[in-house]
């Protein structure tokens, strides 16, 4: 009997142990399974936080009219609207350089946020653009090609280009020398007239725009969105930082910065459907 009893007191004990070892890995399981769980979770909202920091929509305007649209031409109006619901829907308009400072360092903005570029120096940007502008205190980018300044009739001149700058919200960036068409100059000209010709066009542009203007030259647009792995290379050995494509879709960190994607804007992006060119471009496009 006694023999039993310590039997059954034996089993008593090894059954607490059991027990209390199930217990301790269910406990270690379940540490483990939080432990998991918290890394998981950390790394969504890394992620999310990447993925929201990494879209910039940038966009593209050319030229300005207060009466007829065109294919590059926006009204007056049109673009005013645009303005006004960035406003309304709380968007941020950063300037383009605030924007590749935080394509570089993923750095986030509380707020939806778009920069402005307009390409090419036609006269309507001083008579049309630059008093919204001013009304609405925002900043933009103006590429241009310094051969027509104050040549060509269509163009802007020199004083207009420095009084929007004394603004300080106009920044002015390089558009080559004379906004050739790199693929047409390719296959005409032999390999060292080429890239004479290429190196020609962004150097003589950043030097011009240096001397009559001031400033730091170190963006690019390139003309009509022409650009490759040869052009890029140049523009960077010709001390460029960044260089602008059209390509239809947002800027996202972590891409090329010598090919940071545009959106065209139209006289027809107004309401929804501007909302939809800033969302998925793309999109908008096929639905045109
Ligand atoms: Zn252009």
């Amino acid at each position: 009997m006694p023999d039993k009893l310590f039997h059954l007191g034996f089993l008593k004990v090894k059954y607490k142990a059991a027990i209390r070892d199930k217990t301790m890995k269910l406990r270690k399981g379940f540490l483990t399974n939080w432990r998991q769980m918290f890394v998981v979770c950390l790394l969504l909202v890394l992620c999310g936080r990447l993925i929201k920091a990494q879209e910039f929509p940038i966009l593209v305007y050319h030229r300005f009219d207060s009466a007829m649209p065109g294919l590059t031409t926006v009204r007056t109006s049109t673009f005013e609207l645009q303005l006004e619901w960035l406003e309304d829907h709380h968007y941020q308009i950063l300037s383009l350089r605030t924007v590749t400072d935080k394509l570089r360092t993923m750095r986030d903005t509380n707020a939806p946020a778009v920069a402005i570029t307009v390409d090419d120096g036609h006269r309507s940007i001083y008579a049309e653009m630059f008093p919204l502008i001013l009304k609405h205190h925002i900043p933009v980018t103006l590429f241009i090609y310094p051969s027509v300044i104050s040549n060509a009739s269509y163009a802007l001149t020199w004083e207009q280009i420095r009084q929007m700058k004394r603004s300080g919200l106009v920044d002015v960036q390089s558009h080559t020398l004379w906004h050739p068409n790199f693929r047409k100059e390719r296959a005409r000209l032999s390999d060292a007239e080429y890239e004479a010709f290429v190196i020609k066009q962004l150097t003589r542009s950043k030097d011009i725009l240096s001397s009559r203007l001031g400033g730091q030259i170190d963006s690019l647009a390139w003309p009509f969105g022409i650009h490759n792995s040869y052009l890029e290379n140049a523009a960077q050995r010709a001390g460029y930082k960044t260089a602008f494509a059209l390509g239809g879709a947002p800027a996202r960190a972590g891409g090329n910065m010598l090919a940071i994607p545009r959106i065209p804007v139209s006289d027809n992006d107004t309401g929804a459907r501007f909302y939809r060119l800033l969302m998925d471009p793309r999109r908008n496009r096929r639905e045109k």
